[in-house]
């Protein structure tokens, strides 16, 4: 099904999934396999004329996970997508497609931590490409880091623990009159709520393992772009590294997409209810969610996305970490553990990890403490979750 009108919903149903190939099977089959076979030796030589559109070997191609990037590419309304085997696999192959060994990059500071340290520990430190980080709220000292071999401005809106967001419009004007690469990463949003190509960002990574999969099966990650930019990640960062989806993973993802509107619309509906909930808690000091009026950057996050997540944080109002702990602890329904954006709710406290990998100040710096607390709502009964954190809230005191 090609219809270029087609809706979201409709694309995710049907699009680029071709049932008489697959004897009618109403579910694409697994494409469990490893290469193609060719008909005779004009054909294999001419499939790779075009290595980008043909299937011969699954490291670069596989129709298992062709059909999910089409649909991806088809709702992000980029030219062309490509999956990678995690979230990090398709933001460092993307980073690597954009610069080379004498390229400058600026970077926003507190962006996913993994991501700041590629930057920063590997690409910086390791290879000695030269990154700077700004706070992205601030023009100015953006533009101020532009240098005549600045090849890439990386961003995050929003962030995923401060919540904090970029002007992208404003940031990809400046960087294409300077001729620099812009990548973002979309996974807070999705596709769902926020189109950065419409606002002239060249590259969107995903961690698939959140939203996109939302099931909490998965770890993989995607990168969408221009035909031209693609077409190279897929030569090279893909081909070279490796790093790819297996068409098992690519199918429960496309069970995932069937959903993943009337998922984001959930979370939303969720976040929002529980956002709500615990401004007006009087044991949380402040809510970080940017569909709250009380969000510094409400009005840029009405303008720039459709819509908002579960994903949000909040300070308690004591610093007491047995406090913090006792109200962790007695959470039933929100589970404690990493990652985000699957069916289930789901609480950390990201001070844990971040001491063990960060400089205090570096980690301070951003505003996170034991007292920050992450929540990722999920898909269960909206009052149920508030009576979860009601209860646990009940038992500390501040
Ligand atoms: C999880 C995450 C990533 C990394 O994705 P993986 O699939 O875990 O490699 C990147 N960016 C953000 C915002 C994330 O939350």
């Amino acid at each position: 099904m090609e219809d270029k009108n087609l809706n979201i919903e409709t694309i995710l149903s049907h699009f680029a999934e071709n049932r008489d190939k697959y004897e009618g099977a109403v579910v694409p089959p697994i494409f469990q396999s490893s290469l193609f076979v060719f008909k005779n030796w004009d054909d294999i030589d001419n499939a790779f004329d075009s290595r980008e559109n043909n299937f011969i070997y699954s490291r670069e191609n596989n129709p298992s996970v062709n059909i999910i990037e089409k649909k991806l590419a088809k709702i992000s309304g980029g030219g062309k997508a490509k999956f990678f085997s995690s979230g990090m696999a398709a933001i460092s192959s993307a980073i690597l497609h954009c610069i080379d060994k004498n390229s400058h990059v600026i970077s926003v500071k507190n962006i996913y931590g993994p991501a700041n340290n590629f930057l920063n520990k590997y690409l910086k430190q390791k290879m000695g490409i030269e990154v700077s980080f700004v706070d992205g709220r601030d023009i100015t000292e953006l533009k101020n880091n532009i240098k005549s071999k600045t090849d890439l401005i990386y961003l995050e809106s929003p962030t995923s623990i401060s919540f904090s967001l970029q002007n992208i419009e404003k940031i990809s004007t400046i960087a294409r009159k300077n001729n620099i690469k812009t990548i973002i990463d979309n996974t807070w949003a999705t596709p769902i709520f926020q189109n950065p190509f419409k606002m002239g960002i060249d590259l969107v990574v995903h961690s698939c393992s959140k939203y996109i999969n939302g099931h909490s099966d998965v770890v993989a990650g995607a990168v969408i772009g221009s035909e031209e930019d693609i077409n190279s990640i897929l030569k090279t960062e893909l081909a070279l590294f490796g790093a790819k989806l297996s068409p098992f993973e690519a199918w429960l993802i496309l069970r995932s997409l069937r959903t993943l509107k009337i998922r984001m619309e959930k979370h939303q509906e969720n976040a929002l209810f529980v956002a709500k909930f615990l401004r007006d808690h009087p044991a949380v000091k402040h809510v970080f969610y940017p569909g709250l009026k009380t969000h510094p950057q409400y009005e840029l996050a009405k303008k720039q996305l459709k819509g908002f997540s579960g994903l949000m944080s909040f300070k308690l109002k004591t610093k007491n970490k047995i406090e913090i702990k006792k109200f962790i602890n007695n959470l039933k329904i929100f589970q404690l553990g990493v990652s985000w954006g699957g069916h289930e709710s789901l609480v950390y406290v990201p001070a844990i990890s971040y001491r063990k990998e960060l400089p205090e100040e570096q980690f301070g710096n951003f505003g996170i403490s034991y007292d920050t607390i992450r929540i990722s709502v999920g898909l269960e009964n909206k009052i149920d979750l508030v009576h979860d954190l009601e209860k646990a809230l009940n038992t500390i005191s501040f």
